[in-house]
C-alpha cells in the first residue's frame, strides 16, 4: 500500500507515519527529514535549502522531486511507502503521479489530517525530536520519559527545530494554505482522499486512520 499523509505543519503527520511504519512495515519518506539530513551532512543541496527552510518557505519543487525519485528508484519497500510532507504543491503531486506510474505503483489513499490553527501552534511550540532516531515528543501530550531516555532508541539528546518559532510558523501556515491545500481538491477528484479528525489524541487519530485505510 502507498499512502500520503497530508496536513498543515504540526498536524501530526510524522507521528502517525511512524505508527504506520511499526504496524504495517511500510517505509516512511519524509522530505522534511531528508532535507534536514542534507543540511546536517553539509551537502550542496543542504546549503541551498537551509535559509529557505529556516524562514518557513517551501524548497524548490525540482530539489524535493529529485530526492524522492532517487529514493523510490533505489530502495525497495515491500510494504509500500508513506509519503510524509510530500507532495506539497500541485507540481509535486503531478510528478509523484508520474513516478508511481513509471514504477507500476498505485496511490491507495491520501490521509488528510484536519487540525485547527490554535492546536497547531500549541503542538509545535511544545515539539521536540530525538536526535538519535527522530522520535517525536511533545511537552504536553507526549513527554520525554522521566529517565530522560528516548523510548525508541534510548538516546538522551532532544532538539527543538530551528523553524519551530512564531515567525517561521506563520510563514509555513501561509505556505500550507496557499500552495499545499489545493491538493485536497486534487486528491478528492481522484477519489483517494480520506479526511480524519486530527484533533483527537494520538491513539484516537491512529484509530481513525486504521478505519480509513482498511
Ligand atoms: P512540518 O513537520 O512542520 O510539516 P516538515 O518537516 O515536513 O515540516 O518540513 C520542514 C520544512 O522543509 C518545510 O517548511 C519546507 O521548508 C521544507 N520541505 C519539506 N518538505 C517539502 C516539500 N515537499 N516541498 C518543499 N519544501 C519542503
Ligand atoms: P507534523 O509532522 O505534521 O509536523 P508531528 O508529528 O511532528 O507533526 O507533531 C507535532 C507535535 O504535536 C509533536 O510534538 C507531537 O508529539 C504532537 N502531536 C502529534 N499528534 C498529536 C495529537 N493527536 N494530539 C496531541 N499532540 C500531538
Ligand atoms: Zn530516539
Amino acid at each position: 500500500m502507498n499512502i500520503i499523509v497530508l496536513g498543515p505543519p504540526g498536524a501530526g503527520k510524522g507521528t502517525q507515519a511512524r505508527i504506520l511504519v511499526e504496524e504495517r512495515r511500510m517505509a516512511q519518506l519524509s522530505t522534511g527529514d531528508m532535507l534536514r539530513d542534507a543540511r546536517r551532512s553539509g551537502s550542496a543541496i543542504g546549503r541551498t535549502v537551509a535559509e529557505v527552510m529556516d524562514r518557513g518557505d517551501l524548497v524548490t519543487d525540482g530539489i524535493v522531486i529529485d530526492i524522492i525519485r532517487e529514493r523510490l528508484e533505489n530502495d525497495g519497500s515491500p510494504g509500500g511507502y508513506i509519503f510524509d510532507g510530500f507532495p506539497r504543491t500541485l507540481a509535486q503531486a503531478d510528478a509523484l503521479g508520474e513516478l508511481l506510474d513509471d514504477l507500476g505503483f498505485r496511490l491507495d489513499a491520501v490521509v488528510e489530517m484536519r487540525v485547527n490553527d490554535d492546536a497547531l501552534v500549541r503542538r509545535i511550540s511544545a515539539r521536540s525530536t530525538c536526535a538519535g532516531c527522530g522520535e517525536v515528543y511533545n511537552d504536553h501530550t507526549r513527554p520525554i520519559p522521566e529517565d530522560g531516555r528516548c523510548e525508541r532508541c534510548g538516546g538522551t539528546d532532544f532538539r527543538r527545530r530551528a523553524d519551530d518559532n512564531d515567525e517561521s510558523l506563520r510563514t509555513r501556515l501561509m505556505a500550507y494554505y496557499k500552495q499545499t491545500s489545493p491538493l485536497i481538491g486534487y486528491y478528492h477528484a481522484k477519489g483517494v482522499l480520506r479526511p480524519v479528525n486530527g484533533l483527537r489524541d494520538i491513539d484516537g487519530v491512529a484509530n481513525e486512520i486504521r478505519l480509513a485505510l482498511d
